[in-house]
């Protein structure tokens, strides 16, 4: 009776269009629809989202976001302009998206709204919402502590941390242990003050909400949750991690076809042995650079599968720039794709290691599956995400400065073998099994899920 009750009520989801934010969106639509509820996607016309037919379940609407075709596809060059322009050209046509879906659930009882569902990037969202009187919940795709410093923002600046100074790199940030200001979030766009108004404005519509859901477990980010929930007088839910709900890959909602030829390539390599070299969706590198990992990785002997993702070299197409015989010189130690089931790779037995920009996703996926990290943070909380996995949790290591192929080989070996590496393969092995029981009955993710329907049953729409 009670979850035919459920069944009735609607959720209405909004992602960023970006893949470290549709991915967790969607991951969210499939938890909350195994808990009864029915769901609707709207997403911006610009952006494709994942083979929509593997959502048989969900009804998928699209709002006109008025964006050029060069306006969309800078989108990974300068994430923040295209939320900015999202933030502005969006709203209209979302106002009259809801004012159509409320007007036509209200003329029948059936599968009434009960929320509005934004990622936090969509502040936008928050006033949309309060104009048609519909409650609206904030998905935060990154983690809890790295929003700790977002939230932290105007205080850094009247301390003077902020903008981030070359000369003071190494000071820590006594407000928030234990980061130094090179730790702090930074991003290339351009204009770097609306870089800071965006974070501010985006941090006060998550306290205006009605609650904000994590992708994030309490065992891992206790210190930060519970800062969070002295800060914002709103329920806090962190439920993650999101694709541990559900069996292996069966989430999977890459927007670029992986390469799947990787994994019978891992089943032949020994267990522990590979280095899984990927920088996201979004990070790009520089010729010298990519030529400093190429060389690194050829120089650690150990076998690697490196992601490399067409147009990621600034100036190059794909692979252009490695010399000529380069990969048939390793005799069959190195494998390069366009791109990953990472996942998978990830949950590979040959899996040793994994040398990543320490996105959001990247940093959860790989704590997930016990696998030691090398942090080479690029932008906004990548920072914060490599400081934590280095420091605090120390389930990896940073590779600090510029890249260099000594010190990459260097480091490489210091995840590999001996005395630290062992220590990092133990804490992270202690976080994979804390993940687990999290989302277990019982267990704090479990219990906060628990919450979060809960409450949206309770959401006066
Ligand atoms: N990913 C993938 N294949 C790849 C590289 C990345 O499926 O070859 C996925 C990865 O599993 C993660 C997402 O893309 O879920 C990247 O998100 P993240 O937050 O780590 O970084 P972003 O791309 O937002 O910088």
């Amino acid at each position: 009776m009670e979850k035919q009750k459920q069944k009735r009520r609607r959720l209405l989801l909004m992602p960023s269009p970006l893949q470290g934010h549709v991915t967790p969106m969607l991951q969210l639509a499939h938890i909350l629809h195994s808990n009864g509820f029915s769901i609707t996607v709207i997403y911006t016309s610009s952006f494709t989202l994942p083979n929509l037919s593997s959502y048989p379940n969900f009804t998928f609407l699209s709002i006109s976001d008025s964006l050029s075709e060069l306006e969309a596809s800078a989108s990974t060059s300068d994430p923040v302009h295209l939320t900015r322009l999202l933030n502005v050209r969006c709203v209209e046509p979302l106002k009259q998206c809801l004012d159509t879906l409320l007007k036509k659930k209200k003329d029948g009882d059936d599968d009434r709204v009960a929320c509005f569902i934004a990622d936090a990037a969509l502040h936008f969202t928050q006033s949309v919402c309060d104009g048609v009187k519909l409650p609206r919940l904030v998905l935060r795709t990154g983690g809890a502590s790295s929003f700790l410093v977002f939230a932290s923002f105007p205080l850094l600046r009247q301390e003077g941390y902020l903008p981030v100074q070359e000369s003071r790199l190494e000071e820590p940030v006594v407000e928030l242990p234990p980061l130094k200001v090179k730790d702090l979030p930074k991003i290339e766009t351009r204009d770097p003050d609306a870089f800071y108004e965006f974070v501010v404005q985006f941090v006060e519509e998550c306290k205006a909400s009605s609650g904000v859901i994590w992708n994030s477990f309490e065992e891992l980010e206790s210190f930060a949750l519970a800062k969070l929930r002295q800060l914002f007088s709103i329920p806090i839910y962190p439920i993650g991690p999101f694709h541990k709900h559900f069996p292996e890959g069966s989430t999977s909602s890459s927007l670029l076809t992986p390469d799947t030829s990787c994994i019978s390539w891992l089943d032949k390599q020994e267990h522990n042995s590979v280095v899984y070299v990927s920088f996201g969706s979004i990070a790009s590198i520089t010729e010298a650079e990519f030529l400093e990992i190429a060389w690194g990785l050829a120089n650690s002997m150990q076998p690697f599968l490196w992601v490399v993702r067409p147009g990621s070299i600034r100036g190059s197409e794909w692979l252009e720039p490695l010399p000529s015989g380069f990969m048939e010189n390793l005799g069959g130690r190195g494998y390069i794709v366009k791109w990953a089931p990472q996942e998978q790779v990830l949950g590979h037995v040959a899996v040793g290691a994994f040398w990543t920009h320490n996105g959001w996703n990247s940093t959860l996926e790989s704590i997930c599956e016990g696998v030691p990290m090398i942090c080479s943070p690029c932008f906004a909380d990548q920072k914060v995400n490599a400081k934590y996995v280095s420091d605090v949790w120390r389930v990896g290591v940073k590779l600090e400065n510029k890249l260099d192929r000594e010190e990459i080989e260097k480091t490489i070996r210091n995840v590999m073998v001996g005395d630290e590496a062992k220590e990092i393969r133990d804490n992270v092995l202690d976080l994979k099994e804390k993940a687990k029981i999290s989302l277990k009955e019982g267990g704090s993710s479990y219990c906060s899920l628990d919450g979060l329907v809960t409450d949206i049953f309770s959401l006066e729409s």
